[in-house]
């Protein structure tokens, strides 16, 4: 347990990003004053509400830009991250820079400062492999199966200890398979939004594997009522799931957006990738027992609103000369 504080000032590390920029807003509305740390390699610049929101164009990685970024700062809200499963495989050095050695840089500010909470981005991708499609919860074994996943387990260890030693309250979120409207598109990240952009231009979705793999598909707005739980809650050194609860599997949602959008296009089939797992859906009880965590959007009633928002930046990026 720790001690309920009013926070006034927050630090949201990747705030150009998908989850950041949504975390952004809500913290604006709840009346706190929000300052951005992004290098804006994934993230944009049109995300961060720019008249209300300070925006530090700088890296975690540099300590001079992350100890200015903190000051006056009371809770940090660390979202900077590379964020692709597949492409740690191979670019395993970028990634442990990035999620390892930036989260160790901005600990150490932290430390320093006068910061009294972390809520760190951690994901699913820490888990072992689950061959059943049981929801799972935070002491299921952590092997993760990819270096993005080995990453987010070390700089959720690494926090926790730290900060613990420093007196500082930190709570892990695990973030499960996280859509929404913003995400930007690239070939490895996000599969909703991967396959509903590729549809939209005209191209089978691919499924790698046999698409009965299950995930947990949570809406973005979710996530950031996660986030707000663990501002709020008096809880430290405990990590939590943030997922919907629900497993559903890439096949259904293939098929789904198929429907949706262009029932010619049927999908295609590759190999398994690399790092994945079977199973990974999210036992979301300890969210909803301490953080008051109530996740309120489903996949389905969302797909609709996921569609027009992709197909409106398609447009405008056909319009770009
Ligand atoms: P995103 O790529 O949209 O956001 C990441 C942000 O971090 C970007 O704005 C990027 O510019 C910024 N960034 C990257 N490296 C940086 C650096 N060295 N210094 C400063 N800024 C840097 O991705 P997202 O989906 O919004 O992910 C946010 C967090 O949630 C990440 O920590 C990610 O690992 C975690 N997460 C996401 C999902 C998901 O499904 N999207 C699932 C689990 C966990």
């Amino acid at each position: 347990m720790s001690k309920k504080f009013e926070y006034r000032r927050a630090l949201v590390t990747g705030g150009a990003g998908f989850i950041g920029s949504h975390l952004c807003r809500r913290l604006l509305k709840e009346g706190l004053e929000v300052v951005v740390l992004d290098d804006l390699s994934t993230g944009r610049i049109e995300n961060v509400p720019s008249s209300d929101c300070e925006l530090i164009q700088g890296d975690i990685r540099d300590p001079l830009v992350v100890a200015r970024s903190l000051d006056g700062v009371d809770i940090v809200f660390h979202n900077a991250a590379r964020v692709s499963v597949r492409a740690s495989n191979d670019q395993f050095v970028d990634d442990a820079q990035t999620n390892v050695m930036g989260t160790l840089i901005l600990l150490k500010s932290i430390t320093q400062a006068k910061v009294k909470k972390l809520v760190l981005a951690s994901s699913m991708a820490v888990y072992a492999d689950c061959q059943t499609a049981e929801p799972i919860d935070e002491d299921y074994h952590c092997k993760p199966l990819s270096p993005y996943g080995t990453g987010k387990l070390a700089m959720e260890r690494y926090a926790l200890q730290i900060c613990a030693a420093h007196g500082i309250d930190v709570v892990p979120l695990r973030y499960f398979n996280t859509y929404g409207p913003g995400q930007s598109f690239t070939p490895y990240v996000g599969v909703v939004t991967i396959f509903a952009t590729q549809l939209l231009q005209g191209i089978a979705p691919t499924i790698f594997g046999d698409g009965a793999q299950t995930r947990d598909f949570v809406s973005v707005h979710d996530i950031v009522r996660g986030n707000l739980g663990a501002m709020h809650a008096s809880v430290t050194g405990k990590v939590f799931n943030l997922g919907s609860g629900v497993g559903t599997t890439v096949r259904d949602i293939a098929n789904l957006l198929v429907e949706k959008i262009n029932p010619e296009l049927k999908p295609r089939y590759a190999p398994s990738q690399l790092g994945e797992t079977k199973n990974s859906i999210a036992n979301i009880a300890n969210a909803v027992k301490y953080l008051h965590y109530q996740p309120q959007s489903n996949f389905r009633d969302d797909v609709g609103e996921i569609i027009s928002g992709i197909r409106a930046k398609l447009c405008v990026a056909d319009r770009q000369p």
